[in-house]
């Protein structure tokens, strides 16, 4: 399992998001960012903003970026 940030995945705080895959931390990372903006927070809102009114190149570029971090990031048990 990695642990990544919440920030290392575009967000805007250093929540801690694991997983068992790039996937993985993805799916997690998304359902913490949906909770954030439930509760009202702007940042994510411009986090979950910026990531959808990405262009498609931007978008690969964005989580080919993601998947570098994640590579990178220490295994956890
Ligand atoms: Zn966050």
């Amino acid at each position: 399992m990695k642990k990544l940030t919440c920030r290392d995945l575009g967000g805007p705080c250093d929540k801690e998001v694991t997983g068992n895959s790039f996937n993985d931390v993805g799916n997690n990372c998304k359902t913490h960012v949906m909770e954030q903006i439930n509760s009202g927070d702007e940042a994510h809102l411009a986090a979950a903003a910026k990531m959808k009114n990405a262009s498609p190149e931007e978008h690969k570029s964005m989580m080919a970026e993601f998947e570098k971090r994640y590579n990178k990031a220490p295994n956890i048990v």
